[in-house]
């Protein structure tokens, strides 16, 4: 019998699911903004046009559901063969037509989506590796899906910002983020502080004597430590501003 809905019934996991359907409808809407000819532009991150966005868009969803088939048989298939083959696919990705590339768009999402839909509820537990080596349980595939298609939506750079975002990705991202400097013990010195929230969310490196502390909303922090700009952030060191903030170090 085909699945109509969801297999799994644990809250958490459904409402991720909810973020990375609203995430991924997201950047359709914002793709669906852009014309033909507008594709061909320049994004957000450096050397990449939005065809290269869009590329990376899709075969990100065509390597996410690999681990979710992984996750459904056992049968171990990576996110991708190597560094190389990924990289290659996005150029080559960003040549194809527009049809064929909003295509491989759309056709990839929903391709993700019957994957996870079709996930029975015990599978979910199965571990698969991401790119980086990481052995993480299927449940995680949702989390790496949503911060793609949320933060890349933004990176087509045809009106999405960061406050487009709803406010548990951004924490959640934000944490990874911090966490992964944290690992790698980038973050000496620094402090970042997100303003306007019932409850302060302070991350880095908190036991410093003297730290750099950087300051800003969630979506402007959240801007910042992905390393796509300062607006919206103010920074201080031993009570003296410094303007702009520092870059946040490396994420990825
Ligand atoms: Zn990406």
């Amino acid at each position: 019998m085909v699945a109509r809905h969801d297999q799994t019934a644990d809250p958490v996991l459904l409402e991720g699911l909810l973020q990375a359907r609203r995430g991924t409808a997201f950047f359709a809407r914002k793709l669906n903004e852009l014309t033909d000819a507008e594709l061909d532009g320049d994004s957000l991150l450096p050397s990449w046009t939005r065809r290269h966005v869009v590329a990376h868009v899709g075969y990100n969803a065509r390597a996410v559901a690999r681990l979710v088939e992984w996750a459904d048989t056992g049968v171990e298939t990576p996110m991708y063969p190597s560094a190389e083959v990924r990289n290659h696919e996005i150029d080559f990705g960003a040549t194809l037509s527009p049809i064929a590339l909003r295509n491989l768009f759309d056709h990839s999402a929903v391709h993700l989506n019957v994957e996870w839909r079709d996930l029975p509820a015990d599978n979910w537990h199965h571990k698969v590796k991401t790119v980086q080596g990481r052995t993480v349980p299927a449940e995680e595939t949702v989390w790496m899906r949503t911060r793609e298609v949320w933060v890349h939506a933004v990176d087509l750079d045809n009106g999405a910002t960061f406050t487009d975002i709803p406010e548990p990705v951004l924490e959640r991202l934000l944490m990874d983020i911090t966490g992964a400097w944290h690992a790698r013990g980038t973050d000496e010195a620094l402090v970042v502080e997100v303003t306007g929230q019932a409850s302060p969310l302070t991350f880095g490196d908190t036991a410093s004597a003297s730290p750099t502390v950087v300051s800003g909303s969630l979506p402007a922090i959240a801007r910042w430590a992905t390393g796509r700009g300062t607006d919206g952030t103010t920074a201080k060191r031993d009570g003296t501003s410094l303007t702009p903030a520092p870059p946040a170090p490396a994420w990825i």
